[in-house]
């Protein structure tokens, strides 16, 4: 275990983060102001002088045969802020020398690149000003910047009519026909008995909280603007549960019908002609139907008990039975593909032309049992070249992104981004990615997110 050794400083949480992008299944131990252990460590130093500060990183990783160091010095006065600022980028260097791995987005850790991108914008400066910024002092590549740009101006337009009472409305399902091996959500597999007796009494204390919310939502004054349906998987509800909780939302929010409403049918294993018929009934504007890779290896390997085509006669269904707003999702990173194999199901997503096409990097999280079967030290540079290869697939086939968010323990620390044909930007999930509307979530796991002047709050 490599141990973080502070010395004149406590900036543990960013030297974590900034170390993790090269090692992100990795263990730190942390010590502070004693010497470091004979191997195996990096040490972070600030040293104060009157009017002067020095600062300096020392490497010592015998995985990587490596011993390295870094120094530098303030000619004026720095606050907290820069020093950590500054410790982070000559960490980020050292270890790129070390170990050849470039994180694409720099030492960008915590923060969503794009409302960085968005604020910087609002400051007055223009794309080619941010661009210099945030390539010198967060060591962001081109690419990345372009991407970030692109969905900055996308972005502009659907959020400059948002109104300070908006709403959005976010159901939660958490159950599936099985668990995937890579699931990190709120979800159980309806398979087992007590799954099967608690549905039913679940989707009545849903129905409740609908009412509830609803009720609450109308007290307040707010308007809502998009509603989403996930989970979890929606449709391991039989037609008729699925009717009935439609049915709820249609009498509680009377908008349904003018407003964007999503469901997810999220596996094909779930998906039949009459939920498909009920999700058109219920006012629903867009479904996403996820195929996450189109090999059946990879499929059978994460646990997912249908086939590629299952999915692709899904979404043909789908599209016989008037759906004109479909999403699909895709894993870039998913154990046992290759960069290839993703090539491949990425151009069978396009080939289909659903309107939307979101790409997620593999996040593998503690509590998913695919944690413990991945090495400290995997290389996760395949997956930095399936998005790349995502990005300029997608934007020739006519695809803009419009969205782009980034989860703890991503492999590579890469991102998520939505992709979509011009005009079918799925609002929702920018209100929620940009965290600038409030969304009042009903069901288990799920988190209410309210924005008020100048801060967010989760309920
Ligand atoms: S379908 Fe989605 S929510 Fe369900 S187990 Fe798989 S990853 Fe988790």
């Amino acid at each position: 275990m490599t141990t973080l050794v502070f010395i004149g400083n406590d900036f543990k949480y960013e030297m974590e983060n900034v170390a993790k992008l090269f090692f992100p299944l990795a263990h730190f131990h942390f010590v502070y102001d004693e010497a470091p252990p004979e191997s195996d460590y990096i040490l972070f130093k600030r040293e104060q002088g009157e009017d002067s500060v020095s600062l300096s990183v020392q490497v010592e990783l015998p995985a990587w045969q490596g011993k390295s160091g870094k120094e530098f010095s303030f000619t004026e006065m720095p606050d907290d802020n820069a020093c950590e600022a500054e410790l982070a980028r000559q960490l980020f260097t050292l270890l790129h020398e070390m170990t050849g791995l470039r994180p694409q987005w720099g030492i960008l850790t915590g923060v969503r690149p794009v409302k960085l991108v968005q604020k910087r914008l609002a400051a007055g400066l223009d794309d080619e000003e941010v661009r210099t910024e945030m390539k010198e002092k967060n060591f962001v590549t081109d690419h990345k910047l372009d991407l970030a740009l692109k969905i900055a101006h996308v972005q502009e337009n659907v959020l400059k009519d948002l109104a300070p009472r908006d709403y959005s409305l976010y159901l939660s399902i958490p159950y599936c026909p099985s668990r995937c091996s890579y699931c990190s959500f709120v979800s159980h597999a309806v398979t087992g008995k007590k799954a099967q007796e608690l549905l039913p009494k679940y989707l009545m204390a849903l129905i409740k909280e609908l009412r509830v919310t609803a009720e609450l939502a109308e007290r307040q004054g707010l308007r809502l603007r998009s509603i989403y349906l996930g989970g979890g998987t929606p449709t391991v509800l039989s037609a008729s549960q699925l009717r009935q909780l439609t049915g709820a939302v249609k009498q509680y929010f009377p908008h349904v019908g003018e407003i964007e409403y999503t469901i997810e049918a999220g596996r094909p294993d779930t998906i039949t002609p009459e939920k498909l018929e009920v999700i058109k009934d219920s006012g629903a504007t867009r479904i996403s139907i996820n195929p996450q890779t189109f090999s059946d290896e990879v499929l059978q390997g994460v646990g997912r008990k249908h086939t590629a085509q299952d999915v692709i006669d899904c979404y043909h269904m789908a599209r016989e039975m008037g759906y004109d707003d479909i999403n699909m999702d895709l894993i870039a990173g998913l154990p046992g593909d290759t960069y290839e194999g993703f090539c491949k199901s990425l151009d069978t997503a396009a080939e289909l032309a659903p309107e939307n096409i979101t790409v997620h990097s593999l996040t593998v999280k503690r509590s998913s049992a695919l944690y413990s079967q991945l090495s400290e030290m995997e290389d996760y540079r395949p997956v930095q070249r399936m998005m790349d290869y995502t990005a300029e697939k997608l934007m020739a086939a006519g695809y803009d992104p419009y969205y782009l968010y980034r989860q703890k323990n991503t492999v590579g620390n890469l991102e998520n981004v939505g992709y979509a044909r011009p005009g079918h930007w799925g609002e929702y999930n920018i209100y929620i990615m940009e965290e600038v509307q409030t969304i009042l979530a009903c069901g288990a796991g799920a988190v209410s997110k309210v924005v008020l002047p100048g801060r967010l709050e989760r309920v």
